[in-house]
């Protein structure tokens, strides 16, 4: 690692990248390799892998407590646990969902014939905002679908509020949320039911997984149902299902993440203030703050860039990481009503999605968690300021097609994460 103290040593501009080895947004973090390792042996001794073994039911009965709430249902992943959790609350027509998420959020809803309308977002919190919401139901809409995104908790009072009003279902796409809470209360209590991921890019993983929470007990029940094919005994199929079971390796990881959370947890709160106080000052760049006595896993650090201020295109401050071998992304690009099947079945979609548009294209998230240290985040914010310093030499970098490629390469590897 170098620390660059002038424009020209910028890689983009032909000097040496100051990482060897790549940094790519959520890289996962891992628990005690040993504790880790010791339920594996004891899984394979009692060769019980998958089927609502002793691990997962461990699993969720601990993340009930954590979350303080009645029921946790293990599954192989959230997107999942989001297309069985739609159709045990009913939901059909048209899901009022945004289109600033994860394209999985909108997937699910469209992969049972069933219409996400995309609603626009608030400009500052970057989640739904309420009034639009209000605003686009029609007498074929059938719920909601609120995403805590950044692990910032939606409007979930007004939310609750128009699903009363309107006898609308209420979910949470509460994929990046875990270990966050909303007035002292932690997310997976609010809505009828909410969704975690726990892939291995997320705060919390389990390798590939997620889970259902919800205090409904016939919800909980017709959930169960469904991620197991409809069995509700030895041969006795009751209902349609699919296979949404969590296997024994992962809750395994699970439980082991489980023990290091606050852990975890500090070591992003720490890297969160580093990069806080490292981009400090800089005109044109907001870091999305985490404010207030709620907790927050604080897994994102999200950065808005206003051309305007900074002078530098979000896509050429981009490239110039890239090319640092610090792997930023733009989260999330181009927005789910630009992304087919979408853009073609919604083609103005993006007339009522302004603030999602601006959005789109000042957005880009760092990387953080246990593989980056304070010290490597101060020479990532080092190579910010020179780059702001010098937007025209950047500008002029960038546009050269052999600058160019290498990071269009880097880009497409680390599409695995
Ligand atoms: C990661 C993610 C998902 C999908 O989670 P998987 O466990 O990978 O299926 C859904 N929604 C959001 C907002 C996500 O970030």
């Amino acid at each position: 690692m170098t620390t660059k103290t002038n424009c020209g040593e910028l890689a983009v501009m032909g000097g040496l990248p100051a990482f060897a080895d790549p940094f790519f947004v959520g890289c996962p973090n891992i628990g005690e390799r040993e504790a880790f390792l010791r339920r594996i042996n004891d899984i394979l001794d009692r060769r019980w892998l998958t089927n609502n073994g002793v691990y997962v039911q461990e699993l969720e009965r601990k993340l009930e407590k954590y979350l303080g709430v009645k029921h946790c249902i293990a599954m192989c992943n959230a997107t999942i646990a989001l297309e069985i959790s739609i159709r045990a609350l009913g939901m059909t027509g048209e899901v009022i969902v945004p289109s600033f998420t994860f394209v999985a959020t909108a997937h699910s809803l469209q992969w049972q014939q069933i219409t996400p309308v995309f609603c626009d977002i608030d400009s500052v919190s970057h989640s739904l905002d309420p009034q639009r919401v209000e605003a686009l139901i029609t007498p074929r809409t059938s719920g909601i679908i609120g995403v805590h995104l950044w692990g910032k908790p939606c409007a979930v009072e007004a939310l609750a509020d128009i699903a009363r009003r309107r006898n609308l279902r209420l979910l949470y796409d509460a994929a990046h949320a875990f270990g966050c809470s909303h007035e002292g209360q932690m997310i997976g209590c609010f809505g009828d039911a909410e969704v975690f991921s726990f892939h291995a890019t997320k705060f919390f993983n389990t390798f590939e997984g997620g889970a259902v929470t919800t205090n409904d007990d016939d919800l909980a029940a017709r959930i169960r149902l469904m991620k197991n094919f409809g069995f509700a005994g030895y041969d006795d199929v009751t209902y349609i299902g699919t296979n949404g079971k969590m296997s024994e390796m992962s809750a395994a990881m699970g439980l082991t993440s489980l023990e290091q959370v606050d852990v975890l947890i500090e070591v992003n709160r720490r890297n969160h203030q580093a990069y806080a106080a490292g981009l400090a000052d800089l005109p044109g760049i907001r870091l999305v703050p985490y404010h207030g006595r709620d907790k927050f896993n604080y897994q994102y650090v999200v950065l808005e860039i206003d051309v305007e201020q900074t002078g530098i295109e979000r896509d050429a401050l981009m490239r110039t990481l890239h090319a640092e071998n610090v792997m930023a992304r733009r989260y999330f690009f181009p927005g789910c009503h630009n992304m087919e099947p979408y853009r073609s079945y919604f083609p103005h979609a993006g007339l009522l999605l302004p603030e999602t548009e601006k959005l789109v294209t000042k957005v880009i998230s760092l990387p953080t968690g246990t593989a980056v240290s304070t010290e490597n985040i101060a020479s990532i914010c080092q190579i910010i300021r020179l780059a702001l310093a010098n937007p025209d030499e950047i500008a002029k970098a960038v546009r050269t097609p052999q600058m160019l490629r290498p990071a269009l390469n880097q880009e497409r590897s680390s599409a695995a994460f």
